[in-house]
């Protein structure tokens, strides 16, 4: 039996059974809309329902044209699209998993000039203004997700998800925010609640009684004007007798302005209101929001904090996450970190969803085991993330690989990633990569520091290259001073800074750096701290007033820190689409000075002499620090590349060290290794 054994106990719906507490939840992933993207999804899907998920929950899908996420986005609607959706379904079923279709109408989040909302509104993120619906659109509404309901289940899904969270139509006229109607849709909660609820009852009245309904119930909005915890709790209560089975948790509107998923949110941050909706109401809950360990799931369980748990991103990270933990091997499990890089990132982008420490993730049908065709004996050289994931991907298909690394450990600039104050994560990835060597047999060659003479004696058919990268020295006079330090001696080897720092380059190691330096080190992060992560962000969690947000009290810097560029743009403009701002706004909470458009014209004993707009300046520092980009390490490759006739490969940084960063180090690794 699982240690993990509430985790693995089943749920009695009635007219159905969950066979675990774990949902995979709700998420976009841009196959919906792509070419063959029901091929896709269903294998994206089948991995996951072959991972023995309980339950998964599609994408968001629109129950008519307003209320797509974008013009082409995808509605179900019609009896022709039914046929499709069963390619997804089938998959599910065959591995004897469920499935709920999520129905999201956006309301005033569309992405398009037909927006509609409860009133006349523009959201902040978003340049289209709503138009306020008329009685008959709303009549049209509530038959259009009880017609998409019913479309779903002819197309086999075991439920839907009503999306009412997250500041999309029907949150819209929950909220005094948005909804600001004098007819029985607004003004008093009563009204604004009628909505959400006659499209709950029209959609059990379609789908008859054997069919599951999550109802998503913002139960935080954090924008001002939202719902209040009694207001919450009036509508948790009407949920049963309206038709509800299971009640999601929803966490924070997408214009609020907290980071409600990222990595440095404690981990089950949130799952706190989920308990207190649970004490009030008779239906299963399902807290969510950064829950991405076994243990974390168990514990919510064990504690009765909720029934069940869903995840959506981990389930990129590992289709297999539940398996595992059923087999004990949670350490194989690969962690999500929160990044959004790959996942959020790429939606917003409008790329295909991914994830960065699992390239395959929405691309399984384009790495599907291929038989191997000749055993190689590969040496990768560098256990950095691009070394570290082609090494592993090769031996898990067959070829025999020995690894070298010349330092003691494995992880390359992950090392540096985990050490940043809400990026404790990165420590996940590396306990992966370590356990997976071992697990695929992998030969590690730690503290070995491989030459030419070396390589060109050695009996390998393949060598790969993944000699990453070394910080750039940027061309200033007095760069050799003794207050210049690179972010590697800080962030890596610990060289002592003193309590005023300028640093030069802002990118994302400028930011990390500044992060770490400004944190006292004798302190516990945010990440690891709840209740220092409610103040910094100002989440009340005494729930005082709608919207449960409090005046913010950041703590101040460590440090004394500028965080200087070239350029004029924004500081952190290139920084993750969903995370850029969280990552400025802690820094300017924090009150780091950023200064742009500068030149640096000097470095001696009193400290960085620059050029700014206002003319010339000194800031009298105690350490400078470099972050200012990094240059490849691929002298021993084109060395070896020409002496050598064998099959030789340079990957990650090392290959092209501009805008390196893990997302594409994994990637490349991955994608070699099936090339192999
Ligand atoms: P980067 O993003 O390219 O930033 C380099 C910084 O150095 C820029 O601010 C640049 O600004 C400055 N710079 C470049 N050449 C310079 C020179 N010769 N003299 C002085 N300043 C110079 O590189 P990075 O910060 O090392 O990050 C590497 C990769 O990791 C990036 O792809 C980054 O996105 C990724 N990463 C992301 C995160 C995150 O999202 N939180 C964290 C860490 C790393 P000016 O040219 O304007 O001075
Ligand atoms: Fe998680 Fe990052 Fe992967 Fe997204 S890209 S699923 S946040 S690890």
């Amino acid at each position: 039996m699982s240690k993990y054994q509430k985790t693995f106990e089943p749920l009695d719906l009635g007219f159905t059974q969950l066979k675990n507490r774990v949902i995979m939840g709700s998420m976009h992933t841009g196959l919906e809309e792509a070419k063959n993207g029901f091929q896709k999804m269903a294998r994206f899907y089948e991995e996951r329902a072959k991972g023995g998920v309980g339950l998964i929950v599609t994408g968001g899908i629109a129950p008519n044209f307003q209320g797509r996420t974008f013009p082409l986005a995808m509605q179900l609607s019609f009896p022709w699209q039914v046929k499709k959706h069963k390619l997804i379904t089938d998959a599910v079923h065959k591995h004897d998993g469920k499935i709920c279709l999520q129905i999201l109408h956006t309301g005033r989040y569309a992405y398009s000039p037909f927006a509609v909302s409860a009133s006349s509104t523009k959201s902040p993120i978003s340049p289209f203004k709503a138009r306020a619906m008329t009685k008959l659109e709303i009549r049209k509404t509530i038959f259009d997700f009880a017609n998409c309901a019913k479309m779903a289940q002819k197309a086999g899904y075991d439920g839907v998800e009503i999306m009412g969270s997250e500041g999309y139509l029907i949150n819209q006229f929950l909220c005094k925010r948005t909804n600001h109607r004098k007819d029985e849709y607004g003004g008093s909660y009563e009204n604004r609640m009628r909505f959400a609820l006659e499209v709950i009852r029209a959609v059990r009245k379609k789908v008859g009684e054997n069919f599951i309904i999550i109802y998503r119930l913002s139960m935080l909005d954090l924008v001002d004007q939202g719902s209040s915890f009694p207001e919450v709790i009036e509508l948790a209560k009407k949920l049963k007798d309206a038709g509800v089975s299971i009640v999601n948790t929803g966490i924070g509107w997408h214009e609020a302005r907290v980071p409600t998923i990222a990595t440095m949110v404690p981990r089950a941050a949130f799952t706190w209101i989920s308990e207190r909706v649970k004490k009030e109401i008779d239906l299963p809950i399902v807290t969510t929001n950064r829950i991405n360990t076994p243990e974390v799931i168990e514990d919510i369980l064990q504690n009765n904090q909720a029934d069940l748990v869903s995840m959506a991103r981990p389930f990129l990270a590992d289709p297999h996450f539940l398996l595992k933990a059923q087999k004990d091997q949670a350490h194989l499990i690969n962690t999500c970190i929160g990044c959004n890089q790959a996942c959020l990132d790429h939606i917003f982008k409008n790329k295909i969803c991914s994830c960065l420490v699992n390239p395959k993730a929405c691309h399984e049908t384009e790495f599907d085991k291929k038989s191997l065709r000749e055993k190689k004996k590969v040496c990768v050289i560098g256990a950095g993330p691009s070394g570290l994931s082609c090494a592993i991907e090769a031996a898990n298909l067959g070829h025999d690989v020995t690894l070298y690394e010349k330092s003691n450990e494995i992880g390359g600039q992950f090392n540096i990633a985990k050490e940043i104050p809400g990026k404790e994560e990165f420590h996940e990835t590396i306990r992966y990569f370590k356990s997976m060597l071992e697990q695929e047999k992998v030969k590690i060659k730690l503290n070995t520091e491989v030459d030419l003479t070396y390589l060109q004696n050695s009996q390998y058919d393949v060598f790969i290259f993944g000699t990453g990268v070394i910080p750039r020295i940027p061309k200033i006079n007095g760069i050799d001073h003794k207050k210049v330090l690179t972010y590697q001696e800080v962030l890596f080897q610990k060289k002592p800074v003193g309590k005023k720092v300028a640093l030069i380059g802002a990118g994302g190691i400028g930011f990390d750096t500044a992060e770490f330096l400004a944190h006292d080190p004798n302190k516990q992060s945010d990440s690891l701290n709840k209740e220092e992560f409610f103040n910094t962000w100002g989440i009340d969690t005494e729930y005082q007033k709608p919207g449960a947000l409090k005046p913010k009290s950041s703590p101040k810097a460590f440090r004394e820190i500028y965080l200087l560029q070239r350029k004029t743009t924004k500081h952190g403009k290139y920084l993750g689409k969903t995370t850029g701002w969280i990552h400025r706004q802690s820094l300017k909470d924090l009150g780091i000075k950023m200064l742009g458009g500068v030149e640096y014209q000097g470095i001696d004993d009193q400290g960085l002499h620059l050029k700014t707009e206002h003319g010339n300046e000194t800031l009298d520092v105690d350490n400078i620090i470099l972050c200012a980009g990094q240059l490849s390490v691929n002298q021993l490759y084109e060395d070896f590349k020409n002496s050598d006739q064998r099959d030789t490969y340079l990957i990650g940084g090392a290959k092209l060290a501009e805008e390196i960063d893990a997302k594409r180090a994994i990637k490349e690794g991955v994608e070699l290794a099936h090339s192999l």
